[in-house]
């Protein structure tokens, strides 16, 4: 864990780094600054306020079952197109085990809304994993359950949660969630930071209808927020979605609001998201760690399950040996810690 210095916690008493988050100036740095030049600024706030680590996660994508109908993810509810998987308790733990195996220290636990798992089990899966696999960080992202449950699972060891809250718009929200609501999503979220939870949050770039007024305000919230994870992904199309037909966002936008993000929030874990892998390949990997990200997350769900998690079209996976050369051409240094959260405690503001 690195300490600040009380020159670094002066110079930047909120972690927020020296860029104007007031909506125009940032509206104008979306659609006019030098991506290069946020670039440069952001690789070094990560390096003052995180250090020259990228961490190293591994996920386990353990159900594609899910409760939900969000218009833009292949796992909805509605698609009868992709077949359903529930990883058995046993499956996940070899997928665990696989991991641990290369030193790993972080396992995400990832599915859809699938309450097919009931809080005792997962609580049982968080201890025993917690058992067999000492130091391992567990980080859930089962989405929204009754509220209960997070609490179980904190208790059985659970360390993270992310839940990304997708666009912070409440309309199109509304509009990409049938029966779900903003509002609910961020009093689960505000829930688990009292739980004390290491809380991620993010949201989609490229959303039908979205606005660089609206990615203005995305920036703003992340600041308010005060998170200690953001992840934050172009949208890709998926085939069997209202949305299949619907662009990408271009690199240079998603680069720049890396950047930006970076700047909004000195001190988050930020991963370089598989879709940008996806979306633009290894060099999108790598420039994404050039814009401020250092967290990559290497892909544990077994083979035979992987391509049922279509959250959206051509998902890749990326592997060790390719994320290591990614992260030795950014000039960083790899890391197999656990890579708790920069932020401080206790409202998570230096004293
Ligand atoms: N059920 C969990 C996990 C959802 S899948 C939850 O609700 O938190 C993980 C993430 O995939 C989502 O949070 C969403 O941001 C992302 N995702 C889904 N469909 C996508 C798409 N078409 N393009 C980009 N990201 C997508």
């Amino acid at each position: 864990m690195i300490t600040f210095t009380r020159e670094q916690n002066e110079k930047s008493p909120h972690a927020f780094g020296e860029f104007p988050s007031d909506k125009k100036s940032l509206i104008d740095a979306l659609t006019s600054a030098d991506a290069q030049e946020l670039m440069i600024k952001a690789d070094a706030a990560r390096k003052d306020f995180c250090g020259d680590e990228i961490f190293i996660r591994g996920i386990i994508e353990f159900s594609n079952v899910c409760a939900r109908n969000c218009r833009y993810c292949g796992l909805r509810r509605d698609n009868k197109r992709i077949t359903r998987y529930r990883m058995t308790v046993p499956e996940i733990l070899e997928a665990a085990a696989a991991l641990a195996q290369e030193g790993i220290q972080t396992v995400v636990l990832q599915s859809g809304d699938d309450l097919g798992y009931s809080r005792n089990t997962l609580s049982d899966l968080i201890e025993t994993i917690k058992a067999k696999f000492p130091g391992m960080a567990v980080t859930l992202s089962v989405g929204e359950r009754p509220l209960d449950d997070y609490r179980a699972f904190k208790d059985a060891g659970a360390d993270r949660y992310l839940l990304k809250h997708e666009t912070i718009d409440e309309n199109l929200y509304s509009r990409l969630h049938p029966g779900q609501s903003l509002k609910h999503r961020l009093r689960i979220l505000a829930h688990l930071k009292k739980l004390g939870y290491q809380v991620g949050i993010g949201n989609i770039i490229g959303l039908p209808l979205q606005t660089t007024e609206d990615l203005a305000d995305e920036l703003i919230f992340f600041k308010d927020f005060k998170p200690d994870m953001i992840g934050i992904s172009p949208f890709i199309a998926q085939q069997d979605t209202f949305l299949n037909h619907f662009p990408s966002p271009s690199q240079g936008l998603v680069l720049k609001f890396l950047a930006l993000t970076r700047l909004m929030v000195c001190r988050a874990l930020m991963p370089s998201a598989t879709a940008i892998g996806t979306l633009y390949g290894a060099d999108g990997c790598l420039q994404a760690l050039r814009a401020g990200c250092n967290v990559i997350m290497l892909n544990y769900t077994p083979l035979r399950y992987r391509a049922d998690y279509a959250i959206y079209d051509n998902k890749k996976a990326l592997g060790l040996r390719e994320a290591r050369t990614i992260i030795s051409s950014a000039g960083s240094k790899i890391s197999f810690s656990r890579g708790d959260s920069f932020c401080l405690p206790s409202g998570r503001l230096p004293a």
